[in-house]
């Protein structure tokens, strides 16, 4: 940013460069007090009352305090809003309607009013969620075509679509998974005291898909329990909120073909060699760059490394025996829920 700038200075009246400056400050906005940066002018002219705000900085400072109130209420910001806009290449106007919103509310959001709950939900929700932009084009595209010609409205259309077209599959094998898991919250030792993130797991799977040659389905739900396991052994909470049942290859994640097919996750069915040179079919994981996933922490690193180590070189049947031989396998039965309890007593 510029620290300086020349306008017409109403301190002294000259027309000179003044200082331009940042300090922390607090407002109060719906009664809740919020602590955000604030811009100002300096003139160096003056000794006392040297300082100012342009009108454009007074909406700037104004935009900032509200952004903060929104970050701590969980709201989405006025940038975030405009991103999910331009995503569909939409100008304000023409997402307001869409929605069925008064033609200026997202004008509004986006430079001054704080947007309530309902709407919040709403802008979230078109963010992941692309058929629910389409129907709602679909119920408001009549006064849409008042106000924008039929080229635009068809321009629209088709952008929604290839929207729907490239994550629609991806959201809702998602919510597939998330089902699966709605009962296993952070109170309860199956998924180790910790609810599962999507964008959490994506950054554990790709990078583990990164660090492992010739990673197949079986291999990969291994790495990920022992993973799990291992960290729960070291900070009483599992790694990804994964709940694993007892299968004949060892523990298995519930949701695992979800877990394969995640948007920044590729997989392909390919025919490979078997440890006891018979061709078989697996599903080869790789990562799909195109996405970016959520980064890992420092701790969480340190224990994927871990079993990293133990299991490269290894092959997959060699890990499948070996978790076989875990107390946490031996001591459940068939399709029973392998409970973290049993991380104590895991070989690493
Ligand atoms: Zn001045």
């Amino acid at each position: 940013m510029k620290s300086s700038v020349i306008l017409d200075c109403p301190i002294c009246g000259q027309n000179h460069e003044v200082q331009l400056k940042t300090r922390k400050q607090v407002a109060i906005i719906k009664d809740e007090e919020v602590t955000y940066q604030e811009e100002y002018y300096l003139c160096t002219n003056a000794n006392e009352d040297n300082e100012f705000v342009s009108g454009e900085l007074l909406d700037s400072n104004l935009l900032r305090a509200r952004d903060e109130y929104r970050k701590k209420n969980n709201l989405l910001t006025s940038n975030q809003i405009k991103a999910i806009r331009k995503k569909y290449n939409l100008n304000q106007a023409e997402l307001s309607l869409i929605l069925g919103w008064g033609e200026i509310t997202i004008t509004r959001y986006e430079t001054k009013q704080i947007q309530d709950y309902s709407h919040d939900k709403i802008l979230k929700t078109i963010d992941s969620n692309s058929l629910f932009l389409l129907d709602c084009y679909n119920e408001n595209k009549d006064k849409l075509s008042k106000k924008v010609s039929n080229d635009r409205c068809k321009e629209i259309e088709n952008k929604i679509k290839d929207m729907v077209a490239e994550f629609s599959l991806y959201y809702l094998n998602e919510q597939e998974l998330l089902a699966k898991y709605m009962s296993y919250d952070k109170d309860n030792v199956k998924c180790g005291y910790k609810k599962i993130s999507i964008r959490k797991l994506e950054g554990i799977v790709n990078y583990i898909a990164n660090k492992v040659d010739n990673l197949y389905k079986v291999k990969l739900m291994k790495i990920l329990w022992y993973c799990d396991f291992l960290y729960f052994k070291k900070y009483n909470e599992s790694l990804t909120g994964l709940v694993y049942e007892h299968k004949p290859m060892g523990a298995l994640p519930i949701g695992y073909n979800q877990i394969t097919r995640l948007k920044s996750i590729s997989s392909k069915v390919e025919e490979f060699e078997a440890d006891d040179g018979t061709i078989t079919e697996g599903c080869h994981i790789f990562t799909n760059d195109k996405y970016d996933v959520e980064p890992l922490a420092k701790n969480e690193k340190n224990v994927i490394d871990k079993v990293l180590d133990m299991v490269i070189g290894m092959s997959t049947k060699l890990i499948v025996d070996k978790m076989h031989q875990e107390k946490a396998y031996k001591n459940t039965e068939e399709n029973e829920i392998i409970s973290y309890e049993y991380a104590k007593d895991i070989s690493l």
